[in-house]
Parts: C-alpha cells; structure tokens; sequence
C-alpha cells in the first residue's frame, strides 16, 4: 500500500509517501516514496519536494489552505516529474495517516478516522488549542481531496503515555480538577518515544517485556521517557508540551509562582506570560541569541559568548536531572537513547550531558560517540558499561504509515 503521512501545522504541511504493507512491515523493508513540506500557506507558501533519490525541488506557490497544500502535493506526486514509480493517479494513494497532537485519555492508540472520531479530537482542542485545530483542518481537507473511499487514520502523539500509572500521570493539584477537567500528565512525542523503543529492539533483539531505557527526543521540542518492560511510565512534558526539558523557545519546568511574579512586576497578563514561556524562554530566553543549537555551539566556541555557554549547560544539566529521577523512578535501566535533531547530531552536546552518570556504569565510548552523527545509529558507550547509550534517529512517519496500514487492515495494534 502506498501511504500518505500528514503532519498539518497552522500554516504548513509536511508529508512522507510510504510503501508498506503487512508482510512489508514483518520484513522491515517499508519503502520511503517521497517527501516534502509546504510552509506559509496562507500566502505565498514555500515549497519542497523530494522524491527518493532525487535533489530536492525547490518553489513557491499561492496556496490559500491545507486543501490547496494537498492538492499541491498529489498533482506533483502523480505527475512524469516527480518520478515516483507507481503513483500514476490519486487512486494510487491507498491511505492516510495522519499525525495528531492531542488525544487525550480517550485514545489510547492509532484508529481510523470517522465522524465519530473526528469529534473526540475536536473534544481535546481545549487541552491543544494550537495544534489539534490545525490536525483537523488537515483531516477534513483531506477528507475532500480524496473522499470516502480512501481510509484515514490518526496516529496520536499522546496515545504511547496512555500507560503512565496515576501516581505518575496525576498532579499534587486538588483532585476535582482532574476529575472536571481532566488536568494530568498526558506527554508528547509519544511516536518518536515509541519508535526509538521499537528500533532499539531490533538493534539489540530485546524482548518488549525486557525493554528497560530512558529515550530522550531531544530537538526543538525536547521531552525524556521512562520506559519499563516497553510501556512508557513516566515522561516529561506534561498537560502540554511546555513543561520538562529546556527547549529551543520552551522554559520546560519552572516554579508556577513565577508565572504571577513575572506578570506583576513586568504588568503583563497570564496569556502573555505563557507566550514568554512558550516562545521567548529556553536556550533563546538563556542566550538572548538564537533557539537554535547548531548556532549557539557555533557562538559558544568561536566568540567565547558567555550566555550561550550558559544556556548550553542549563539544557545539559536539565537532561542529565531527567535521566537520574528516571533511572529512581524505573530502578534502573539499561540504556539510554539519543534522538531529535540535537540528540542525533551533536556528540558535543550529549558528551556534556552523560558526565555524572558514570556512578550509575554509563561510560562513553568519545570515538563512538563523535561518529554517530549525520543519521547513523548506534551504540556510544564502552562494551561493558552497565548502562548504555544509543543514538537512534527517530523516524515518527515510518510508524505513521505502519499504523495506518494496521488500522485499514484491522489488525490489533501493540504499542
Ligand atoms: P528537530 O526539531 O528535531 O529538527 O531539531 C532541531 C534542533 O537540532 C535545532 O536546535 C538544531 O540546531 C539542532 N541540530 C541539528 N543539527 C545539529 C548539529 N549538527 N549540532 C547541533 N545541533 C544540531
């Protein structure tokens, strides 16, 4: 089957075409097809295509909504340029998955989309009011695009800590508030957590019941996983994804008392204090220069700029503060993952983070670790050293498609 993976942001649309089938996904021979995204949309949007094997193809183009992105993407993917062999026509779409940020604790794994569907995710607009508004726009332009007989499903980024038990889910806040308005724990990136738990299994042949490791997604968004016998028990972003880790723009944990401090005495409304902890916190917030890593490594090193040191080594400690509650909260694990566009690509910054972890047996391998970088997997600790590192880049579409495929085919899934 050949599957459509949508990721539908507010003004962009990123996507993967994904050959797979049952037999395809036994034999882990799933096919990437092409890929691309379309960002400002809305106006004159900004576009890439890439179809396997290819440079990619650069352009813009006037696209008023999700729908004309969709569009966009099939005319391109249909025609003789595109050179994906076997997309002739729509009809060689066979489905789509779609990510979808929040599913509450009403769904607990990936399903086919149907009304019914349709209308819990709109239920959980006010736990993501950003991100679930535009996963259904792009549901629904999709719907039109391809109409009733292509089968859609909705991969859920919360759905993989729906394990978490309640004495990690819950907050010390008055129960009723959960009880009302279900505020909990529910944990993002819950596809790439599960993903670089999967593809750890097959690197080391480990049971799901043995499957003992703390998986870090670490890029713009950052959040860390406590994973015991293959289910998630703990993570650290929260009723949304600003709590946890430092990120490129997020605080990640804070004192809430803060929250009314700063307002009074910089005379700012709530709603302005938590875009200041959503957008203008974390490694920009420390560094006052950029949100980006690369950038702020680059600073670090050639202009010896104090902050951005600084904020390096917020980002580090905080990561290193994670692994050890996790490893108390799990009684030990066996390994720790690396992955995101910082965990994948930076030995620097994941050297800075492992010092302090030797009493717990981590010993990092500097050669292993410098050549895993630029997409390559491994391990980047000593043979031997009781706990293990591993960076595995993660590849959320690749279970997107596959879950897709279980959904059409109404098989059990397993997360
Ligand atoms: P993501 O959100 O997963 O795409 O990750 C984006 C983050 O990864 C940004 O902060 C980038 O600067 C960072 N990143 C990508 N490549 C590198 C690299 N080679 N070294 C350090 N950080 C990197």
């Amino acid at each position: 089957m050949n599957i459509l993976v949508l990721n539908c942001g507010s003004s962009s649309v990123k996507f993967q075409l994904i050959g797979t089938d049952l037999e395809r996904i036994a034999q882990n021979t799933d096919e990437r097809l092409a890929r691309g995204t379309i960002e400002r949309i809305g106006g004159e949007a900004i576009v890439t295509l890439q179809s396997n094997g290819r440079e990619p193809q650069r352009s813009t183009a006037p696209l008023r909504d999700a729908r004309a992105a969709i569009e966009l993407i099939l005319r391109w993917a249909c025609s003789e340029t595109s050179g994906i062999d076997g997309i002739k026509s729509v009809a060689d779409v066979h489905a789509v998955g779609h990510r979808v940020v929040h599913g509450g604790e009403r769904f607990t794994y990936s399903v086919v989309i149907t009304d019914e569907v349709l209308r819990g995710i709109e239920d959980c607009i006010d736990l993501a009011p950003l991100h679930n508004p535009a996963n259904i726009g792009g549901i629904t332009a999709a719907r039109e695009v391809f109409g009733p007989g292509v089968a859609q499903a909705a991969v859920f980024d919360t759905a993989f800590h729906q394990t978490l038990p309640d004495h990690a889910y819950l907050y010390a806040l008055p129960y009723q508030l959960y009880r009302r308005h279900r505020v909990r724990r529910y944990g993002f990136h819950g596809t790439s957590h599960r993903y670089v738990a999967y593809r750890y299994r097959q690197l080391t042949g480990m049971a799901r019941e043995k499957t003992n490791i703390i998986t870090l997604h670490l890029g713009n968004g950052c959040s860390a996983a406590a994973i015991r016998a293959g289910d998630s028990i703990d993570t650290s972003m929260g009723l949304t994804p600003l709590e946890g880790l430092v990120m490129g723009t997020r605080s990640g944990d804070i004192d809430p008392a803060i929250i009314d401090f700063i307002a009074a005495k910089e005379g700012l409304s709530s709603r302005e204090v938590e875009t200041l902890l959503n957008k203008q916190s974390g490694l920009i917030g420390i560094s006052g220069l950029t949100n980006d890593m690369r950038e702020l490594l680059a600073e670090a090193h050639e202009n010896d700029d104090r902050r951005a040191r600084l904020a390096i080594e917020i980002f580090c400690y905080r990561v290193r503060k994670y692994i050890g509650s996790y490893l108390a909260a799990m009684g030990g694990a066996d390994a720790v993952i690396f992955a995101g566009g910082i965990g994948e690509n930076s030995a620097e910054v994941r050297a800075s983070i492992c010092p302090g972890l030797e009493w717990m047996g981590l010993e990092l391998d500097a050669e292993r670790n410098a050549a895993q970088i630029d997409g390559h997997e491994g391990l980047i600790t000593r043979d031997g050293s009781r706990l293990a590192a591993y960076v595995i880049p993660t590849d959320e579409e690749l279970l997107i498609a596959r879950d897709t495929v279980r959904c059409v085919r109404g098989v059990p899934q397993r997360f």
